[in-house]
């Protein structure tokens, strides 16, 4: 099936995924549409157990809706591809590997020759600021580092599409906040199309383009909200008006989905 989605979108159709079968089915995602356009931030938050790691699996082709349609650039996702790039909240480099060898997986994959591989390398290991790290292993690297590293190796494949679920959940808040400058900072020049899970509202809104604020499990869409705060932004932006009132119209969305499900 074809769209005139452009290189990159995203597009979630009427989704619905159920875990499990007979007595034990859980009904994850509800009937849930959405469009990620193609090089847009577009940030996903909801209650915990909402279903946003479910959508993203999805998306990556880790998983297989129950009901409805996931498509990437207008195709119906079938299974993994180098077009999507996952980052996750934990650390899943490949521990055995330097940096540089993780940062070339990828590349490795495809068949590229030494090279091509080491350019593609050096060009993502510097945009992360990991340069002088190359030949270090992951175990002698911060968290902030890791994920730095996790990143520039979603983007040595060239995907249309970055997948990052809590990417920065487990650092701490000044850690996060490099890393949120250093991920503007790369999506700035490489504009790659976004989808981001958080439960940082803040995060959210600093980062995205459009905030989709999903109900508690099982997952629908309650609202999206576009965030027109001009680019390039700094986390400082958290002390503005406009700032503070989006994140208050954001937590009364969630407020009412986390009282219901309690
Ligand atoms: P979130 O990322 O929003 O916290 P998840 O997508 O991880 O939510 O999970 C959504 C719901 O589906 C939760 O209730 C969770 O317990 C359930 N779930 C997730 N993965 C599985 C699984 N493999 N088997 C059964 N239930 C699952
Ligand atoms: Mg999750």
């Amino acid at each position: 099936m074809m769209t005139d989605m452009g290189k990159g979108g995203l597009s979630v159709r009427n989704v619905s995924l159920t875990y499990g079968q007979g007595e034990k089915a859980v009904l994850a995602l509800n009937d849930v549409s959405f469009e990620v356009e193609p090089n847009a931030f577009t940030v996903i938050v909801g209650p915990s157990g909402c279903g946003k790691s479910s959508l993203l699996y999805l998306a990556a082709g880790l998983n297989t809706v129950s009901q409805g349609g996931m498509l990437v650039n207008g195709h119906q996702v079938e299974g993994p591809g180098p077009d999507r790039g996952m980052v996750f909240q934990s650390y899943t480099l490949f521990p055995w590997l330097t940096v540089r060898q993780n940062v070339e997986y990828g590349p490795r994959r495809k068949g590229l020759g030494t090279a091509e591989r080491r350019a593609i390398s050096d060009k993502y290991l510097a945009e992360v600021g990991l340069s002088g790290f190359a030949g270090h292993y992951p175990k002698q690297l911060s968290g902030g580092m890791m994920q730095r590293v996790a990143i520039a190796r979603a983007l040595a494949n060239d995907p249309d599409i970055l997948l990052m679920d809590e990417p920065f959940g487990a650092l701490d808040s000044q850690t996060r906040h490099t890393m949120q400058k250093l991920l503007l900072n790369v999506w700035q020049h490489d504009r790659k199309t976004v989808a981001f899970v958080t439960h940082d509202i803040d995060e959210a809104i600093l980062l995205g383009d459009r905030v989709i604020v999903m109900t508690a499990r099982p997952g629908r869409i309650k609202a999206e909200i576009p965030i027109d705060i001009p680019r390039p932004r700094d986390p400082s932006i958290a002390l503005e008006p406009e700032f503070i009132a989006m994140k208050r119209r954001i937590l009364d969305l969630l407020r009412d989905e986390i009282d219901e499900a309690h």
